[in-house]
């Protein structure tokens, strides 16, 4: 690991000044925040990521889980992982949240990872954490050692032809269906990106993974007000019961009224190369009756575009079924 600079500002102006200085906020940045560190200390370890500057924000007042101006939650960015997961509202009205979070990692990292943190995890591609072999998100123009190595864990949804890296978050996957925001702050001032486009996908700048700029700073995570009669589910599948990341995941928000699909999100993780939204399925269901027959038309729907790789073409049905699953459970709870 090189060396670098470490600081610990008490005001968020303090924060957002060090980390403008770099030049980018994206796989090579100068100045990096540190929360939990459970992501970035590992890399740093691997010489994957080499900030000369990290910048502590554990001080500052962004630990907060509260009611939103809007009506609904606003989980502050240093949240840390098991708070989010065991707070009351979280397990009333958003438990596909929770049931994400306590789905990941272990205990232990649960109680280090933030909100934030968690939002900006990078992909466990074995390439992009070993610097001997090449790879377009760490060594941009390198190549991909992935595409025709080791991918059983990686991406069918969204992958290019230089880089088919899955991201592996749990929460973000629960976050998408559940259409949440994400606040920034810089030297600019405050701004509010929906989760859906907050990630990009690789296309041929694999190494640029997120809107985020110089001195961008995450505040919060806030949830819309949750959707009165709703039903929620999250479903992983992966290759061990604990401590692994998904194979397929899916999480669903829905809810039935008067024999209908009224209100539908689905919502997918372990294949997409970000936390993998299914409009293709959401209008598949819309106004149908909740039956099998439907949800394997949506499933179907879901995958239509998949590309799979030399070893990952089983994420295909793997995923298909865990979506007839997740929505048949989300039927069995309403
Ligand atoms: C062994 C192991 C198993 C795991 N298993 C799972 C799993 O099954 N499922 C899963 O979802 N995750 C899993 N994880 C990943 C874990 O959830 C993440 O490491 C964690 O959420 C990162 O949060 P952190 O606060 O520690 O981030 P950090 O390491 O502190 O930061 C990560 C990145 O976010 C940036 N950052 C942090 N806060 C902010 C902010 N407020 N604004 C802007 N940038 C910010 C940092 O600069 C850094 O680039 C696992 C991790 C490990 C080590
Ligand atoms: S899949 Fe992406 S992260 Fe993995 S080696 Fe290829 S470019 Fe790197």
């Amino acid at each position: 690991m090189d060396s670098f600079i470490f600081t610990q500002p008490t005001t968020i102006g303090q924060a957002i000044e060090s980390a403008a200085k770099s030049p980018t906020a994206q796989q090579g940045a100068r100045v990096r925040f540190v929360a939990g560190g459970t992501t970035l200390i590992d890399l740093m370890k691997l010489n994957v990521e080499r900030p000369q500057e990290i910048v502590d924000i554990n001080a500052l007042p962004l630990n907060r889980i509260e009611p939103s101006s809007t009506g609904g939650l606003a989980i502050g960015a240093l949240a840390r992982n098991s708070d989010v997961a065991r707070h009351p509202t979280v397990l009333r009205d958003y438990p596909v949240l929770s049931q994400a979070l306590l789905s990941g990692a272990s205990p232990q990292l649960r109680n280090m990872a933030t909100t934030a943190g968690n939002l900006l995890q990078r992909t466990r591609c074995v390439y992009f954490r070993d610097t001997a072999h090449a790879c377009n998100k760490r060594e941009p123009g390198s190549g991909c050692s992935a595409i025709d190595g080791h991918n059983r864990m990686l991406a069918i949804l969204g992958t290019s032809k230089d880089c088919i890296a899955t991201n592996p978050s749990d929460q973000n996957v629960a976050l998408t269906a559940l259409e949440a925001t994400i606040q920034i702050q810089s030297s600019k001032g405050k701004r509010s990106v929906p989760i859906h486009d907050f990630y990009l996908e690789p296309g041929s700048t694999p190494n640029r993974e997120n809107l985020l700029e110089p001195g961008d700073l995450i505040t919060s995570v806030t949830l819309p007000p949750p959707v009165a009669g709703a039903h929620s589910t999250y479903l992983k599948l992966r290759d061990r019961a604990a401590y692994e990341f998904a194979l397929a995941s899916a999480a669903i928000v829905m809810k039935v009224s008067g024999g209908k699909i009224q209100h539908i999100r689905v919502a997918l993780g372990g294949v997409g190369t970000k936390p993998w939204r299914s409009f293709e399925a959401e209008q598949a269901l819309v106004g149908r009756a909740p039956d099998r027959a439907v949800f394997v038309k949506a499933a179907e729907a879901a995958l239509s575009d998949a590309r799979p790789a030399s070893e990952n073409a089983f994420k295909v049905e793997l995923c298909r079924r865990s979506i007839v699953r997740a929505l048949t459970m989300s039927t069995m709870s309403a």
